[in-house]
């Protein structure tokens, strides 16, 4: 089975990434491409388990939830999104920052979930200058 996934204008916050299919529970539905994977900072990356994400095609794009859908399985070598729930065709993407980021900048929630925590803690914007871009 194969998951599409579409990047389109999202109600919580910009662009979000959108189910095309229906994905069951507890589906594997994405892997992150190893040549995004890298050890060491670039702008706008996410920080995962001691790695550096940079993902443009799918996982820069998923907006966070205090009740997500999605989690991010970053138990083997390559992250893979594996979804908590049955996600249904059209249903925003959404993962919890907080299980795999490094904490570094508070922002407003917008999710809208009952249990919303207000404000969430991410690393999804490191300044440019500080780092050195990855070959
Ligand atoms: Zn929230």
């Amino acid at each position: 089975m194969k998951y599409y996934l579409d990047i389109k204008k999202s109600a919580i916050h910009g662009k979000g990434v959108f189910a095309r299919n229906n994905i069951p529970k507890d589906t594997m539905f994405y892997q992150v491409p190893l040549n995004h994977i890298f050890l060491k900072p670039k702008a706008r990356c996410a920080y995962i388990k001691g790695k550096y994400v940079y993902d443009g095609a799918v996982l820069n794009w998923i907006n966070h939830s205090c009740d997500p859908n999605t989690e991010l399985d970053v138990s083997g070598d390559v992250p893979v999104l594996k979804s908590l729930r049955n996600i249904s065709p059209k249903e925003e993407i959404t993962v919890d920052y907080e299980k795999t980021e490094k904490h570094q900048t508070k922002h407003a929630c917008n999710c809208g979930s009952k249990n919303c925590r207000n404000s969430f803690w991410s690393s999804a914007v490191l300044s440019t200058s500080k780092y050195e871009y990855p070959e």
